[in-house]
């Protein structure tokens, strides 16, 4: 199941950069950004988070998933708009076939919330 691959490598990724710090904050939220054209189903990476956090560093922590939708630009007519994924992927106007894809492929760590004793208030960790 591609969720639990990609669960794993985002928890390891979140360890090295926890580890990495000289005093380990507590992790409060991961916000993920999800394109909709990587096929990755929100809910199922929910699922597969909230059971292979269980025990470790991250077993309080709340996974913040915001999806990107599938952007696409057409040349010819100079304008993007949205192809309905799995159906259709040519631009509306002229139908000429997807070939400049502006956003929906992002699979990233967006940031981090944590806390730690000597940060009272939330701090970031942008695009670690
Ligand atoms: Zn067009």
């Amino acid at each position: 199941m591609h969720e639990t691959d990609m669960t794993r490598a985002l928890i390891l990724t979140v360890k090295d950069w926890w580890d990495a710090q000289t005093e380990p904050p507590r992790i409060e939220r991961i916000h993920l950004t999800v394109g909709k054209f990587t096929c990755v189903e929100p809910v199922s990476l929910q699922f597969s988070f909230e059971v292979q956090r269980q025990g470790t560093f991250l077993a309080e922590t709340e996974l913040v998933i915001e999806e990107i939708p599938l952007v696409a630009f057409c040349h010819p007519c100079q304008q993007s708009y949205e192809p309905e994924i799995g159906l259709h992927y040519a631009c509306p106007q002229c139908q000429s076939p997807m070939e400049d894809i502006r956003s929906g492929r992002e699979l990233k760590i967006d940031r981090l919330e944590y806390c730690t004793d000597s940060t009272p208030s939330q701090a970031y960790a942008p695009n670690i």
